[in-house]
């Protein structure tokens, strides 16, 4: 299964839960979520009071994670197998990988109003990690990296930022924001993502 490109906010109806996929809407009185929070489609409210098999409780939340970093099935198999692969615990690694990807990070440290519009600005080549353009969103970040964008997109980013309610990036990643530069200071450790995920549902998911 790819990536969704359907309406978003049924997604947050699916899974039960905000995702944030819409930037500023999503924090305010337009969000669709609080009035019909409910799973799309005509048995939509059936199916929410359906209670879930186990197995059912861990599709849903590798669902979840899915859809929240917006990512097709195979590739997130794929970070699955490299967290797997590692050392340490394997949900946490799962969700360092995620978060190191390029999109999560620049709508991270506030330069994008969604993982979405991130996603676009390094698809469309306006992003620039230590000095050399990078127009992959699964680009994975490491330390000391150095995030910033072309001249002819920094004014719009610049924009983007001002428009953005209060945010501040979270401790393993620093935001310039008069410069419009990022830089990624350590990696992320579990206690610094604030994603809505139960990773050893997902673990589960994929050991069963
Ligand atoms: Fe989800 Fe945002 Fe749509 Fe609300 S506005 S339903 S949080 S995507």
């Amino acid at each position: 299964m790819g990536r969704h490109t359907g309406p978003v906010c049924k997604l947050c109806r699916r899974e039960g839960a905000k995702l944030f996929l819409k930037g500023e809407k999503c924090y305010g009185a337009k969000c669709p979520f609080g009035k019909r929070s409910y799973a799309p489609g005509q048995h939509g409210q059936v199916k929410t009071q359906k209670r879930l098999s186990e197995f059912g409780i861990r599709l849903r939340e590798k669902q979840k994670a899915r859809r929240i970093y917006s990512i097709g099935e195979r590739q997130f198999r794929r970070y699955f197998e490299l967290a797997d692969a590692s050392k340490g615990d394997t949900g946490e690694k799962l969700l360092e990988l995620l978060e190191r990807r390029l999109d999560n990070v620049l709508w991270r440290m506030g330069a994008a109003q969604s993982r979405s519009q991130a996603r676009q600005f390094v698809r469309n080549g306006h992003v620039i990690v230590n000095g050399k353009k990078v127009n992959i969103p699964s680009f994975s970040v490491k330390v000391n990296d150095v995030i910033t964008f072309k001249e002819k997109a920094a004014n719009f980013v610049k924009k983007v930022v001002e428009d953005i309610r209060e945010k501040s990036a979270p401790e393993w990643i620093s935001f310039d924001k008069n410069k419009i530069e990022g830089k990624v200071v350590s990696m992320p450790r579990r206690a610094e993502i604030d994603a809505l995920i139960e990773e050893h549902l997902i673990v589960e998911f994929y050991s069963r």
